[in-house]
């Protein structure tokens, strides 16, 4: 969501005549897209500004943007006195106005949150590849799982008129992009509050009529959300990948309860075995937390417990940290750093492990991939199940969905060769 907010902030500098450079000393303008949702994320922003600070000499002007932006407001700009603008994730195409106001010697704080969706048609997006597209399709969350602080920096959930969607990736495909993601924090829940009657797996089938398009994709699902109606839409869809991220969390009910998550672990398994029934060549991933508050010994092995059970294509696993506004901020943060840290090596090693195994598991297989990198005559791209395949080969591939042969794996990468002829149209 980060990386589409940044090609939507160099859409709307790019219509100011603004160019990207990769050469720092020589930027009129630089910002920092931020992350607030560990505190480590926000830290980082501030040794960050520390770096850039020396370029300021030059009349460069600096903004923060993104959730830090969000959450710190006017008081970044007090703090951090070099720093012009502050603009939140909502205020994206507020940007001109703010440089405009800029030029009038005033320091400016953007951080209107909630309303409609701000992304629409006429939102300019300068996207890095050409191949591969994120497309918002809602923006905000109304979840408030109690650590998460998503809910405080992005506002409200909105969704957006599906008839924009459709009209977006309309005309990505006719641009010659093959592929888009889908994004919203619960894309599961798209649909609420439009005054048209559609949910997601509505969303999924009109994308899916998109002519000249190939895959679609999603990020993320919330387990709650995730229904029967949807695992038969993705398994019916041939342009649906099979790749479904459904971050658990956590594996004992007491801690999901505590982290308000709304559902509990048998629930959720019941998801992965539905979809395992239905969409059997699906790779599912997920996130965790480990040191929630009050999370004993025996929780935390009820999540390693599950990550046997489920087996993942991979998991993305952070040490439980305070955010402000969030409910469980109020409680004691009572696991102490070393143990969260021992829990998070413990359960990393597991699913390394694991990872390893079903990487291997790829040995011999064909698979589709969508290349959409090539270097010094090496492509690189993604297979349906979102896993990383290289092949050495000419750039002709890229940009078609080409059939590979699985040579060699390692954990994060699967090196093959490719099938010639055996390109989709
Ligand atoms: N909407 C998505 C992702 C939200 S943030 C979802 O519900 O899955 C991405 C991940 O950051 C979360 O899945 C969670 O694992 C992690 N995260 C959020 N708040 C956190 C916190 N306070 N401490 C540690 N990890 C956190
Ligand atoms: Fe945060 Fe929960 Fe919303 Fe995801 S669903 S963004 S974890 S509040």
């Amino acid at each position: 969501m980060n990386v589409h907010d940044s090609e939507k902030l160099l859409g709307v500098l790019a219509t100011l005549g603004y160019q990207p450079t990769e050469d720092e000393g020589e930027a009129h303008l630089i910002m920092l897209n931020t992350c607030a949702v560990r505190e480590k994320a926000e830290h980082k922003v501030y040794s960050e500004l520390g770096r850039i600070r020396k370029q300021k000499g030059k009349g460069t002007l600096i903004g923060v943007c993104g959730c830090v932006a969000q959450k710190e407001g006017r008081r970044l700009l007090e703090r951090v006195p070099f720093v012009d603008f502050v603009l939140g994730p909502r205020s994206i195409y507020s940007l001109p106005q703010v440089l405009k106001e800029l030029k009038k010697g005033r320091r400016v704080a953007k951080t209107e949150l909630n309303g409609s969706c701000i992304t629409s048609l006429v939102t300019p997006v300068l996207r890095r590849n050409p191949y591969r597209a994120y497309v918002t399709v809602m923006e905000g969350c109304d979840n408030f799982c109690t650590y998460c602080i998503v809910p405080y920096t992005r506002g409200r959930e909105v969704s957006r008129p599906s008839r924009e969607i459709v009209e977006e990736v309309k005309r990505l495909a006719d641009k010659g992009y093959r592929e888009v993601t889908l994004l919203g924090q619960n894309v599961n829940s798209y649909g609420k509050g439009l005054d048209e009657r559609i949910d997601f797996p509505g969303l999924l089938e009109k994308v899916h009529g998109v002519e000249g398009l190939s895959w679609i994709r999603f990020i993320t699902s919330h387990p709650k959300d995730f229904s029967f109606r949807l695992v038969k839409t993705i398994a019916s869809l041939p342009k649906v990948c099979e790749y479904i991220h459904l971050p658990a969390q956590a594996g004992s009910n007491r801690i999901l309860e505590r982290m308000g998550r709304k559902y509990t672990r048998e629930e959720y398994l019941e998801k992965v075995a539905m979809i395992r029934e239905y969409i059997p060549s699906a790779a599912i991933t997920s996130d965790f937390i480990v040191g929630f508050p009050g999370e004993r010994d025996d929780d935390f092995q009820l999540t390693l417990d599950l990550l046997e059970e489920v087996r993942y294509q991979g998991v993305f696993a952070f040490r439980y940290s305070v955010r402000p506004s969030t409910k469980a901020a109020l409680w004691e943060d009572n696991v102490p750093l070393s143990v969260k840290r021992e829990r998070l090596s413990h359960l990393l090693k597991l699913q390394e492990d694991i990872t390893h195994e079903v990487s291997a598991s790829y040995k011999g297989k064909t698979l589709e991939v969508l290349f959409h990198q090539w270097k010094d005559g090496k492509l690189e791209g993604r297979s349906r199940d979102n896993k990383i395949v290289t092949a050495l080969g000419p750039k002709k591939h890229l940009g078609t969905i080409t059939q590979v042969k699985i040579e060699h794996t390692k954990m994060y990468e699967l090196i093959g060769t490719i099938i010639e002829g055996g390109d989709a149209p």
